[in-house]
């Protein structure tokens, strides 16, 4: 059987390394119809605009030929050398991709002068938000297939039942490493400013709150501030000296809001409750074959079962978390801050990131932030229903 394998290698490698180019040839295709645009209209927005859509088109064929490359090289690799190597394939892949195509792209957007970046800044940034998104994954992906090994030998039907546990577990054990994962790639710290330290010491106070870790990243250029890990806050070194003291203390109250809301928690629950449905649908459509004795083709059963992670993950997830930015800024208002000044602190946070500032109606059905203009207008009517 080896032998088979080892004998159609190189031609499934060769054809891997075709599918690559092609991915990458596409990138350098988009460049040049976005220069070409450019050039035609001479906006920049109106080509930053374009650009956007087609580099979410551009991710979404990249995924896709992920899957198609996943598909024949995993199991090839998997009896030649061991199926814990094989699960590389896909994060190698999207890694060699994503890295090649911002080299690309980081052309484009120079022309466009939506930065002067260089290259190698960009490839840095591009690795450390890649890494962020796929280090979860990749720990959850790692632990599934050895799982999958364990109960290799077990029925179908216990196996579906420890499979479900084991996605429970997983989901919080993925969320309990993130502050770590964070703190290193983001090189964080303990708040070290002491005037910040006051005011994170006396807002917690005011809110009741136990004490909890909050950190801050080198970050000169964005003002960020989020949750991770259920309780741990994190705060861009920018954020901290481009806020006055009481929009500090806003931005601090609407993170408080996220943690006493069990906002993650609820994110992590509705996640699972999708993981669920795909398992269902997986293992049900083999329950199915089985007893009624028909065959549905592997590729079919694998789309139906991603279907309902692929709602959560482009629509559901972020709706709630949504809902959840909402619940934070009326939490913020309720505590008697007021709208002006927290409208003033996420201006300041959102003019560092001018991409939410311009989403259109349509990419913030995908966005888990509401665009600003949008955000404002909830708070000043909030605010007004407040005072009546
Ligand atoms: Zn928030």
């Amino acid at each position: 059987m080896q032998a088979y394998f080892l004998n159609i290698l190189p031609c499934v490698i060769l054809l891997t390394i075709v599918v690559m180019l092609v991915n990458v040839a596409l990138a350098e295709i988009l460049h040049r119809i976005i220069l070409k645009d450019f050039y035609k209209n001479g906006s920049s927005q109106e080509a930053s605009q374009k650009m956007k859509y087609l580099g979410y088109a551009y991710i979404f064929v990249t995924l896709v030929l992920m899957v198609v490359v996943g598909y024949y090289l995993i199991p090839l690799l998997a009896e030649i050398i061991s199926r814990f190597i094989a699960i590389l394939v896909p994060f190698l892949y999207i890694l060699v991709i994503r890295v090649g195509s911002s080299v690309i792209f980081s052309r484009t957007y120079k022309v466009l002068h939506v930065h002067n970046e260089t290259i190698k800044e960009i490839v840095w940034e591009e690795l450390r938000n890649l890494l962020f998104f796929l280090i979860p994954i990749f720990i959850m992906s790692y632990v599934v297939a050895f799982f999958a090994y364990f109960t290799s030998r077990t029925g179908i039907e216990i196996s579906i039942w420890l499979f479900g546990l084991f996605v429970v577990l997983n989901m919080f054990a993925t969320h309990m490493p993130n502050p770590y994962i964070y703190k290193f790639l983001l090189r964080a710290v303990p708040i070290k400013d002491d005037s910040a330290k006051q005011i994170i010491k006396d807002t917690f106070e005011k809110h009741d709150m136990k004490k909890i870790p909050v950190y801050q990243f080198p970050f000169k250029k964005d003002a960020i501030a989020f949750v991770v890990g259920f309780t741990r806050i994190f705060m861009s070194d920018y954020l901290i000296t481009v806020l006055l003291k009481e929009e500090l203390e806003a931005i601090i109250v609407h993170e408080i809001a996220h943690v006493k809301n069990y906002h993650l928690w609820k994110e992590v629950f509705i996640n699972l409750i999708f993981s669920f449905a795909a398992i269902t649908l997986i293992y049900g459509m083999e329950i199915i074959e089985y007893r009624f004795d028909f065959y549905v083709p592997e590729l079919l059963n694998i789309v139906t079962g991603f279907f309902p992670l692929l709602l959560n993950g482009l629509f559901v997830s972020p709706m709630v978390s949504r809902i959840h930015e909402r619940q934070a800024d009326e939490y913020v208002l309720k505590s008697g801050i007021e709208p002006e000044t927290l409208i003033l602190a996420l201006e300041k946070i959102i003019s560092s990131d001018d991409r939410e500032r311009l989403m259109s109606n349509l990419e913030e059905k995908f966005s888990t932030h509401p665009s600003l203009e949008n955000r404002i207008k909830y708070i000043n009517e909030f605010a007004k229903s407040m005072v009546k």
